[in-house]
């Protein structure tokens, strides 16, 4: 790429309530955007609308930024250079600028009440137009200073351009066009003193010096006011890319707050690893597109490798559908390749809201036998919580008795398990194998029915990952006691 500047981007997002999945996927891209060509990843939080702010979602953006390990080289946070990162924190910057351009005859201030501007725009549809008809850019200052002795607070709005056409070339989709006069007078600064989106939002990126501009393609229209707003002010203009719109999975329209995976929460707590998520987000609106040796396409990569490659030219314009299958098989595959240590991390906080208390050594050991049996790091607690329990008592006989067989079975399986794995000389799945298997034939059951009781039995279950793996790291002396209380209930069947 053919840049001077040094490349800086930012994340602006508004703390509007739960972060969307596409906000994130808009992060990473600037995220890797910036880790590309050396650069800098800003987080700034655009707050001036406080009819839409929503309590909490701040520290929503945060944890969902982190989750996913999207660090921030400047932001509310962490401080910086150029802060503060907060807009509700730089409104005197805002208002000094607006009154720069009041200077420069570049801006205005207008005084229309709310309902003379709804009659203003009724009027105007009858032309099939619709907004403001710029009628303060007219005003005397007679007129002004009567609408401040009126006691009425004034907007400041920008001078559009009557004539010519206004052009902002897009890195991802080439020119974006606009006729000047279809430009509405729009307000800068509102009556209570504080901006509007548009010119925050210029300022902050002339003075926070951002060279590129990555966001969302709803903002689009606005990229010709912004680039008109450079002008006026004499400022050079961050290039800018928009990004395509995350589609619903039917591909019906673009993917709403109420759709299954919108809210980034969704993942966080519903046992996901955050690497599997970044990964299926930078295949969409733009893929990694590397082969291995036999000319496959990788499908596993971190965001640093996709970071050696990211080109933002190569982001489509076109909308993509979000596919939870695609993410859910990618959170498998994560799963079942991690190392078991690492992996042990993320699942250890799920067995402890679960009430467990997590011996991480019993843990790792656990990894190999139940990593295939997870989709999702939450399934841990189904699938292996028994582990961790102190004591496991079965109080129900049904739970021992396999299918189609008797208690009578049910006892001589038990004591026979027991008093063969009491002699083993080593408490090795080999060995228990070995010991067990031929006794299934012995008592006229097949191998499933020998081993359901003996798996109740121990793990208080009638699923379980496989048997003798467990047993092994469960050890004898808690087998043999669980078998003995196991024996010690159909012994009390019998007697009935
Ligand atoms: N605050 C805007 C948002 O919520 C940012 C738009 C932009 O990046 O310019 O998405």
């Amino acid at each position: 790429m053919t840049e001077s500047r040094p490349v800086r981007v930012r994340f602006a997002p508004s703390p509007t309530g739960d972060m969307h999945i596409g906000g994130v996927r808009t992060a990473m891209f600037n995220w890797l955007f910036a880790r590309r060509h050396g650069g800098k990843f800003i987080l700034r939080i655009e707050d001036t609308d406080q009819e839409r702010f929503k309590e909490g979602s701040l520290d929503g953006i945060l944890e969902g930024l982190k989750w996913v390990g999207l660090e921030w080289d400047e932001g509310p946070d962490v401080g910086g250079p150029y802060g503060p990162y907060i807009q509700s924190q730089r409104v005197e910057l805002y208002q000094q600028w607006a009154q720069w351009l009041l200077d420069h005859d570049k801006a205005y201030k207008a005084y229309e009440t709310p309902d003379e501007l709804e009659l203003i725009d009724k009027t105007l549809q009858r032309t099939g137009k619709r907004g403001y008809d710029r009628r303060g850019r007219h005003l005397s200052d007679a007129d002004r200073a009567r609408y401040e002795a009126e006691g009425r607070k004034p907007v400041v709005r920008f001078k559009i351009p009557l004539e010519g056409d206004t052009v902002v070339n897009d890195l991802v989709r080439g020119p974006i066009s606009v006729k000047n006069e279809q430009l509405a007078d729009l307000v800068l600064l509102k009556s209570d003193g504080f901006p509007t989106y548009h010119l925050a939002n210029v300022v902050d990126d002339h003075f926070m010096e951002i060279s590129h501009i990555l966001r969302a393609e709803e903002w689009i229209s606005t990229a010709p006011i912004h680039k008109l707003l450079y002008d006026a002010f004499g400022w050079e203009m961050p290039q800018i890319a928009h990004v395509p719109v995350i589609l619903k999975q039917s591909g019906k329209g673009k993917m709403s707050k109420r759709d299954e995976g919108a809210a980034i929460s969704y993942f966080i707590n519903g046992g996901y690893i955050p690497e599997a998520v970044v990964n299926y987000l930078c295949n969409v609106g733009w893929s990694y597109n590397q082969f291995d040796a036999e000319g496959k396409e990788i499908q596993i990569f971190s965001k640093e490798d996709a970071a050696k490659v990211f080109d933002v030219t190569r982001v489509t314009p076109t909308g993509t559908k979000f596919d939870l299958v695609k993410l859910n098989w990618l959170n498998g595959e994560y799963i079942r390749r991690m190392e078991p240590i690492k992996l042990a991390k993320y699942l250890r906080p799920y067995l402890q809201e679960a009430g467990y208390e997590v011996n991480v050594d019993v843990l790792i050991k656990l990894i190999p036998i139940v990593r295939e049996r997870l989709k999702t790091l939450k399934d841990i607690v189904q699938v292996a919580g028994f582990m961790f329990k102190e004591t496991i008592t079965v109080d129900n006989p049904e739970l021992l008795i396999p299918k189609k067989a008797t208690a009578e079975q049910t006892l001589q399986v038990l004591q026979i398990a027991h008093d063969l794995l009491a002699g083993l000389p080593e408490f090795t799945v080999h060995a228990m194998e070995e010991a067990l298997r031929p006794q299934a034939e012995k008592l006229g059951l097949n191998a499933g029915q020998f081993f359901s009781p003996i798996r109740a039995a121990v793990t208080g279950q009638t699923v379980s990952p496989p048997l003798f793996e467990t047993l092994e790291i469960i050890g004898r002396e808690v087998t043999l006691e669980r078998l003995k209380n196991a024996i010690a209930l159909m012994e009390t069947q019998q007697v009935k």
